[in-house]
């Protein structure tokens, strides 16, 4: 294997993988403990486990691109779809037993005037048909913008992926403060490590 040497000192005894040396600074520190609650039945202990992430100046530096989060699941709008719909039919039927108990007080009334008899009927099923129109609308858009969200999110992650895949080739000159991957000549200061690993990620997807 070729020897690995910087591309701006041109030489091989002060350099580093960038993995191994955010692995070595990196410390995840656990401590147990916990809180003393009153309760109704005398006090208690809820227990408790902290932990912390600790990294060296450099490790912090040089620590990988991170992963974009997931912002809201399908499950959740789905859920939130199906109340609405739940509460859309409630009132429906609400509307309808309204209707039905009162038509034996009301019957005679329909009986000698017919119009007012379609009329509220008309009524009632103009607002249900509303009701019901604009909970489906409204979970549709919300269904829509979910999945634009969603494919936002496919291609942060995607470029992530090519910025990571990037970060884990880099290497590390501790007598010039920079990164550079093996073979290639360009020379990167570490405060411009992010932007270059961006640009890594968009040469990548333009590709
Ligand atoms: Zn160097």
């Amino acid at each position: 294997m070729e020897r690995i040497v910087c591309p701006k000192c041109q030489r091989s005894d002060s350099i580093q993988k960038v993995t191994a040396i955010v692995a070595h600074g990196t410390k995840v520190i656990e401590e147990r403990g916990g809180i003393d609650i009153d309760t109704e039945y005398g006090m208690d202990v809820l227990p408790l486990t902290y932990s912390s992430v600790a990294r060296s100046n450099l490790a912090r530096k040089l620590a990988a691109p991170e992963k974009p989060l997931q912002s809201k699941s399908y499950g959740c709008i789905a859920a939130l779809f199906i109340s609405r719909l739940g509460a859309a039919l409630v009132v429906s039927m609400i509307l309808v037993a309204l209707f039905l108990c009162s038509f034996p007080f009301l019957a005679a009334t329909y009986a000698q005037n017919n119009t007012l008899f379609i009329g509220i009927l008309m009524a009632g099923f103009g607002i249900i048909g509303l009701v019901l129109f604009s909970s489906i609308r409204a979970g549709w858009r919300q269904l829509r913008s979910a999945s634009e969200q969603r494919n936002f999110h496919d291609a942060r992650l995607q470029a992530w992926e090519v910025s990571y895949e990037r970060w884990q080739q880099l290497y590390y000159c501790f007598r010039d403060d920079g990164v550079f991957i093996p073979g290639q000549s360009s020379f990167v200061p570490v405060n411009q490590m992010s932007d270059y690993l961006k640009a890594a990620s968009k040469r990548g997807k333009s590709l």
